[in-house]
Order: structure tokens, then sequence, then C-alpha cells
């Protein structure tokens, strides 16, 4: 069984992967081994000469679903080779918003084994056997769970410890509490006419903290009002 956190994605394309998440502070991290990557062709599990993996909707209308017993022996394979408590996720449009809440405890567990659907999505049956979570990455429709699936992992990767090298960055960033984050600024000074606020420049770190949540606030009030009104709910 896997040490380290590890991301277990059952595709029709594993060729998508590791894609964007080969690079960057996340590419690093996989080839330091600081989390790991097993991903899993579906169509290994077709029975037929052509490997197919979808059949015609039952009811009728358009496109194709994946079917359950194909998927269903994928999801055996991926829990075969991790840990019990491995959580098992269908990307899809239908299922809870990912949180960062949810992000941190994904990412603080074992890994994860990721669904990507593609066609019109997976045979339901299959959904309802293997107790699968269903997450959606907003309210929008992709042509497949592959991109969905890297958002999450590079979500979850970044929090695994050693990976994102800030630990101060991570506490702060935007939905860390409960507020957006505030801006940021750099050199020079003063820039198309347009200058950093001068206690910025103050070297005073209480007057800047006060400042920094004044603004965290006024983000999160003009931006997210569902965020705000829920925060002075508490
Ligand atoms: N017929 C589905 C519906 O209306 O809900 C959409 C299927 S979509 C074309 C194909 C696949 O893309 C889905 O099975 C899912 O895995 C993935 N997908 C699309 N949008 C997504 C989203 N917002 N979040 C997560 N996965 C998504």
């Amino acid at each position: 069984m896997s040490e380290i956190w590890r991301a277990v994605p059952l595709t029709i394309f594993p060729e998508m992967f590791p894609g964007p998440l080969g690079l960057s502070l996340a590419g690093k991290a996989l080839g330091e081994g600081k989390w790991a990557l097993s991903t899993i062709d579906i169509r290994d599990f077709a029975t037929d000469k052509h490997r197919s993996v979808d059949d015609t909707p039952a009811g009728g209308g358009a496109g194709m679903v994946m079917r359950a017993d194909i998927a269903a022996a994928s999801i055996d394979a991926a829990r075969g080779a991790m840990p019990a408590d491995t959580p098992t996720i269908y990307l899809s449009p239908r299922g809870t918003p990912l949180t960062q809440a949810r992000v941190r405890e994904l990412a603080a567990g074992p890994g994860v084994i990721l669904l990507c659907g593609r066609f019109e999505g997976v045979d339901q049956r299959v959904l309802d056997a293997r107790k699968v979570e269903e997450v959606s990455i907003g309210d929008y429709v992709l042509s497949g769970g592959e991109l969905a699936a890297q958002v999450l992992i590079d979500a979850c990767v970044r929090l695994l410890p050693g990976v994102a090298g800030n630990e101060v960055s991570l506490a702060e960033e935007s939905f860390a509490g409960s507020l957006l984050e505030y801006p940021h600024y750099t050199r020079p000074r003063e820039w198309e006419g347009r200058a950093i606020a001068e206690v910025l420049l103050s070297g005073d770190h209480e007057k800047i903290a006060k400042w920094r949540r004044e603004q965290a606030e006024r983000f999160t009030k003009e931006r997210r009002p569902d965020l705000w009104e829920k925060l002075k709910g508490r």
C-alpha cells in the first residue's frame, strides 16, 4: 500500500496525465516523490476487441453512457491497490461543489480515486453500488472529467507537507479562513500613476495586518456576499 498521498485517475484518456500536473509546483513535488500518480486506463477493463466502454442510453436520447460493469471493474482495481479509507470520487457537474474545506480533508487522507466521466456520463448503478461521491468543480459543463480531476489533484497537492514551501501563505490565502484574500502589491512603488498604499511601506506590522484585514473584508463583501453573510451569521 502507498505511504505517500496518491491520486488514481480512472480515465479513457490516460495520456492526459500528468498534463499540467507535471509542471511547476505539483510537477516538482511529483518528481521528488512527495505525491504519486497512478493513472488507470478504463479501456483495460473492456471485454470486446474494440475495447469499448460505452453504450447507448436506456430509454433513448442523445449520446452514449459509460457502462457500469466496466467502470466498476476499474474502481475495484483502484480500490484494491489503495488503503480502504481512500475516497472514490466521480467528477460530475451534478456533484457537490468542491470547496477548500473538502480539499483540506482529501489532502489529509491517503489520496483519492477519481472516476473521469465522458460522453453523457456514467451508468448510475455503478455510482450507487460502489457508493461513489460526486463532486463538481463549478456550474458549467466540461467535455470530460479529466480536467476536473486535475483541478482537484492540484488543489490537494499544494497542501501536502513540503510542497508549497511557504506554509504562511497557505494560512492567509482565500478560503483558508472565511474571507477572500487581500490585494497584493510589489515594486515599483508607483506605476501608471497608481501608488502602493502608504501603510504597506510603513514597516508597522500591526497596521499592515489591520489594513489587509479591512481589504479582505471589502473584497469579500463586494465579490462574495454569500460568504460574507455566512461569516456574519456565525
Ligand atoms: N450529461 C452530463 C450532465 O448534463 O450533467 C454532462 C456530461 S459531461 C459532457 C462529461 C463528463 O465531464 C462528466 O461525466 C463529468 O465527468 C465531466 N464534467 C463535466 N462538467 C463537470 C464539472 N462541472 N465538474 C466536474 N466534472 C465535470
